[in-house]
This record gives C-alpha cells, sequence and structure tokens, in this order.
C-alpha cells in the first residue's frame, strides 16, 4: 500500500490515476432484462436450433450463473422487485399482472435501484418494456402529461411501453408524453368496456395477420388482436416488427449521449414476449418459427447495444448483466410459436412462466465486467434480481437506508467469482399478495398450495395445487419427486419459515 502514493508521484499522473481509481470503483453499468427467455432458450444454456451469438460471447467474455432467479414467475411482481428490492408479495400494488392503464406501482419517494444510482453519480435510464404502471390513481392521461412515471421513481430519462406488446396502448412513451401522438386524435383506453369503431379480433377474425389462442381478441393493431380495447393514436401506433428496432435505437442513443457521469441503463427489450412479431429480417431464420425468430432478433438486439459500449471504448469499465422477468413459455396466447422440435424452452426444468416449478423463475444469468469477473466462468451461487438494488448500493458505495430494499442481499462477491455461494435461501411467488410462494433453502425447494394467479399458461403443469410440495434440487433438479409425505419435519420446518417471512416485513439483515 506504501508503495502506491509513490508510485504515483513518480509517474506524475496522480489526478490521471485518481479518476481512473474513481471509475473502477463505479463503472458504467447495463442491465438488460429480457421478458419470458427461459433457461434453455440460449446457446450458452444448452440450446441447439437457435443461434445466439452475443449472449454466447457474453458469456464466454464473462460468468454464467446456473441457479439465478426472477423473484416471481410473472412480469409486473418481478420488475417491481428488482427495482425496489422488496418482494411484490408484501403489497397489491404491482403483486400481480398490472393492465396496460393501471396506475404507477412505485410510489415517487421509494428507495429504487435507480434512485440509489442516481444518489452515486450516476446518469439513469430506462428503455423498453416498463409493465408498473403509470399516473397516479386514475391511471395514465395518454394524452397529456405522464406523471408519476420512471422519470419519478429515479429515472433521468425513459423511453417505454406502458405495459406489454399484446396490451392496449400500442404505443411508445417518450419521457412523459406519447411519441408521435398526433392531438387531432386522442387516445381512449379502456380494459372494461369496447370503445371507439376499431375493429376487434372477436369481431372481424379475417383482419388478424396472427392468430390467437387463449383471448387476445379485443381492438387489433397492426393485424394483432390484443387485450383491452383502444381508439384514436393512429399515428402513434407501434409496428409489431419495428419494436425490437426501435428500443435498440433508444438503447443506444442513451448510451451515446455525452457526458462525464457513469450511466446505468436499464434495458428492457420487449423480445420474446407475446405476440412474436419479429422483423422481416428475422422471419424464417430459426427452425422454430416466431418463437426461436425472435430469439434471434433478440440476440441481434443485445449484439447493437454491447457494439455501441465497444465503440464508445467503454466496454472495460461496463458491467453488463443479461437475465430474463421469468421462465419460458410456448404458448402465451398467440399462434406465434412453431415447430418446438427438440428445443427444451426451459431446458430439463419442470414448469413454465407461471408456475412455481424451477422452469417458472429460473432464468439465464450473464454477468461480463472486464477485469473484474472472470471470462469464460460459472457460478452456481443462488441469486435472485432482487437483489440488484442492495448489490448495486454496495458496489458504488452509496449507503442502504435501514428501511428500504427490504428483501434485497448483495451478492457481489458471487457476481464477481469472490464467492461461490450468496444466499442461503429465496423466495418465488406468483399472483397477488395472497398468492402461493415457493421457497429456497439449500437445495430443498418447498411450493405452498394454490394456483396463485398463474393464468391459462400455466395450466398445463400447474401440478398439484392443493397440496404443499417438496422437492430435494440437488437430487432431483426436474422436481418430479415430492417428497412432502416422506419428510414432514422438513415440511413443517419450510412452511413456517415462509409464514414468518409473509408475517415479517423484510428477509435481509
Ligand atoms: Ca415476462
Amino acid at each position: 500500500m506504501f508503495l502506491r502514493p509513490l508510485l504515483l508521484v513518480l509517474l506524475g499522473t496522480q489526478t490521471i490515476s485518481c479518476v481512473s481509481a474513481a471509475d473502477a470503483a463505479k463503472p458504467n453499468i447495463i442491465v438488460i432484462l429480457a421478458d419470458d427467455v427461459g433457461f434453455g432458450d440460449l446457446g450458452c444454456y444448452g440450446a441447439t436450433l437457435v443461434k445466439t451469438h452475443a449472449l454466447d460471447r457474453l458469456a464466454a467474455e464473462g460468468c454464467r450463473f446456473t441457479d439465478a432467479h426472477s423473484p416471481a414467475a410473472t412480469c409486473t411482481p418481478t420488475r417491481r422487485a428488482l427495482l425496489t428490492g422488496g418482494y411484490s408479495w408484501r403489497q397489491e400494488a404491482g403483486s400481480s399482472i398490472a393492465p396496460g392503464d393501471a396506475p404507477i406501482t412505485i410510489q415517487p419517494g421509494t428507495v429504487t435501484l435507480p434512485s440509489l444510482l442516481k444518489q452515486a453519480g450516476y446518469r439513469t435510464g430506462i428503455v423498453g418494456k416498463w409493465h408498473l404502471g403509470l399516473g397516479g390513481q386514475g391511471g395514465p392521461d395518454w394524452n397529456g402529461e405522464i406523471k408519476p412515471s420512471p422519470l419519478d421513481i429515479g429515472f433521468d430519462s425513459s423511453f417505454i411501453m406502458a405495459a406489454t406488446g399484446d396490451r392496449v396502448p400500442c404505443v411508445f412513451i417518450d419521457q412523459r408524453r406519447v411519441a408521435n401522438l398526433d392531438p387531432a386524435d386522442p387516445i381512449t383506453v379502456s380494459y372494461k368496456n369496447k370503445i371507439g369503431t376499431d375493429p376487434t379480433g372477436a369481431e372481424n377474425p379475417e383482419l388478424l395477420k396472427l392468430k390467437h389462442t387463449l383471448g387476445h381478441d379485443r381492438t387489433i393493431v397492426n393485424g394483432v388482436g390484443r387485450i383491452g380495447w383502444m381508439s384514436g393514436g393512429k399515428a402513434a401506433r407501434w409496428r409489431d416488427e419495428d419494436m425490437a428496432d426501435t428500443f435498440a435505437a433508444q438503447a443506444i442513443k442513451f448510451l451515446e449521449t455525452p457526458g462525464d457521469a457513469p450511466f446505468f441503463l436499464l434495458f428492457t427489450p420487449h423480445g420474446i414476449h407475446v405476440p412474436r412479431v419479429p422483423n422481416e429480417r428475422f422471419v424464417g431464420s430459426s427452425p422454430l418459427g416466431a418463437r426461436g425468430d425472435a430469439i434471434q432478433e433478440l440476440d441481434d438486439t443485445v449484439s447493437r447495444v454491447l457494439a455501441a459500449v465497444e465503440k464508445k471504448g467503454q466496454s472495460a469499465n461496463t458491467l453488463v448483466i443479461f437475465t430474463s422477468d421469468n421462465g419460458g413459455v410456448w404458448d402465451d396466447g398467440y399462434a406465434d410459436h412453431g415447430p418446438q422440435g427438440t428445443h427444451r424452452i426451459n431446458g430439463a426444468l419442470r414448469g413454465t412462466k407461471g408456475t412455481l416449478f424451477e422452469g417458472g423463475h429460473r432464468v439465464p444469468f450473464i454477468a461480463r465486467w472486464p477485469g473484474k469477473i472472470k471470462p469464460g466462468t460459472e457460478s452456481s451461487a443462488l441469486i435472485s434480481s432482487v437483489d440488484f438494488p442492495a448489490t448495486f448500493a454496495a458496489l458504488t458505495n452509496v449507503p442502504l437506508p435501514a428501511d428500504a430494499a427490504p428483501d434485497s442481499f448483495n451478492i457481489l462477491p458471487a457476481l464477481t467469482g469472490e464467492s461461490t455461494t450468496a444466499r442461503t435461501s429465496a423466495f418465488f411467488h406468483v399472483g397477488g399478495t395472497q398468492g402461493p410462494l415457493a421457497l429456497r433453502m439449500g437445495s430443498w425447494k418447498y411450493i405452498q398450495a394454490g394456483r396463485g394467479g398463474s393464468g391459462k399458461a400455466a395450466a398445463p403443469d400447474a401440478g398439484d395445487a392443493p397440496k404443499p410440495k417438496l422437492y430435494d434440487l440437488g437430487k432431483d433438479p426436474a422436481e418430479t419427486h415430492d417428497l412432502a409425505a416422506e419428510l414432514p419435519d422438513k415440511l413443517r420446518e419450510m412452511a413456517a419459515f415462509t409464514q414468518a417471512a409473509r408475517a415479517g416485513s423484510r428477509t435481509r439483515p
């Protein structure tokens, strides 16, 4: 240690050295949160029928985690947990899949991942899918200023879609306003009754270019039936085929914004959520139909975003994390999947998005940080994306208030490979404040009785819902042998731990 000041004086570059020391402590951070990408969907996780060159390269240059999880098996609760560091079953707002016109589910003033990083001096931005509600109690004003929004919970910039591609309104929101909105053609949205005169999937199926298999038969936009009805906003409506390109361009725009501050980008592509309508460049690019094509389109998006970082010479000082908001699902309401072949969306795991089996919440998780994370490594540490706030607060030396991020653990040592372990337990959730929870402790997995809000997508493998279940993932990663009846003491222990967590207000120290 005593050599360092001497070295600095000798080199005569004290100022420069201090700057690089500060940079090293505060790397740029890009979190890419993909949608509905399953544990087996990427080449680096065993897929052979789809090609994911950029993500495979990211894994080869960093660490691939094999026991990483989304805190919920569906979108909204995972995203809320990722941003707030609290499990989403703790409060009503954001505990289940939000309608497209829901009010904001994270109140301004809440300590969030971006607010912590802003405090650390970061320029913070979000590009992509939001799905956490917008506006006050009555929901967003689509034709005016949209507030509260991501801009009120810690993001300096925001280019988002309100909910999902299968929900109205089918428009992008740039900062506080719907992009390309003609004031003479205002937007109206309803999730209760039909409004306006636009054709619907139920009434005009002949106008659909994509058949729906579960619901999705309300207002038709760009030949696709959606959940909910909308009218107006014709000039602002998206073309699904251009969505990935639009979000990629906005992410790159954020990355190319000049400035000296380190940046945090939460990039949340829509891929590969339904409707899977990839750009014409990708149609037929995989042997698996639209779902496979959408994976390859997502990989291309990642490749372009990483190339923009590289072009700015920032790769060496940028921590990039890629993960998914829940497990994979084949049929989620449209005929947009294609042949399955030998492709296993969730690898050897049981269950899908919307279930509490591993296929619902064990997800791909890749982290690259040159010089800090050894290339080509693999980690079996138990981690969850609810851990981002505590981890990035630790990384950037921002104190985490005692009542903030109540379920977020600092997993930095596992992220950098200093430690081979992280959490000793973790909860996973589906559907509302009373929906069932699953608990991991060591290799044990406990699933409470009840189907929760898993929806139709999960129905084929919702399991024996009336009874709690117990598995030893060390011996039985595919959850085929329920040990609940054989090991009543272990079942009771895990049930008690779960009840205590529900009754309490935090799980972190
Ligand atoms: Ca999702």
